[in-house]
């Protein structure tokens, strides 16, 4: 019964800080914020869809390309936030580019799809919409 419940919590996001609600950040078209190299993608810009999250991480990812090739030696240039699709996607777009990145996941990978509910039906919109992917790196 406890483990019912635990998984229920779990499922409900719980273990996330709660509390205030936080205003979502101004992003701008190409996913950059006023903060400088600071981007934004995935759900945090408002849009709460799978094809966005995996075409805005994959799109940042080459955007900052030129700038992480002048990176000195030994220093990262790109650091992912989150392990969900947009995290996950970037990190795939920028393991194809040769971009060297350090990824941080607060919880576990892929958490938010892992806890959808069992037998719910994925939408898939916008409908016709091909993300920018690049599915077949491996890690
Ligand atoms: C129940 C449910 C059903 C859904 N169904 C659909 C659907 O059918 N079709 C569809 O298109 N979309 C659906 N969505 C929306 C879709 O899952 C999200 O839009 C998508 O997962 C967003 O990806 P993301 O990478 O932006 O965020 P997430 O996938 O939520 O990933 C964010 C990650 O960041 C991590 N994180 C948070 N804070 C920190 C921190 N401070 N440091 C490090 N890591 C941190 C979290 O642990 C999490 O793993 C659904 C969402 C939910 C909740």
């Amino acid at each position: 019964m406890l483990s019912l419940l635990n998984r229920y919590v779990d499922w409900l996001h719980l273990q996330w800080p709660g509390g205030t609600e936080e205003p979502l950040p101004r992003v701008e078209a190409d996913f950059s914020t006023e903060v400088p190299g600071l981007f934004v993608v995935g759900e945090l810009t408002g849009i709460p869809l799978l094809k966005h999250a995996v075409d805005s991480g994959a799109r940042v990812a080459r955007r900052l390309l030129p700038e992480c090739e002048k990176s000195p030696e030994g220093i990262v240039p790109l650091v992912i936030v989150g392990g969900g699709v947009s995290g996950l996607s970037a990190a795939v777009e920028a393991r194809r580019l040769g971009i060297d990145f350090q990824w941080f996941e607060a919880a576990r990978m892929l958490e938010t799809v892992e806890n959808y509910p069992i037998g719910k039906p994925i939408f898939t919109d916008p409908p016709g919409h091909s993300p920018q992917s690049t599915p077949r790196t491996s890690f």
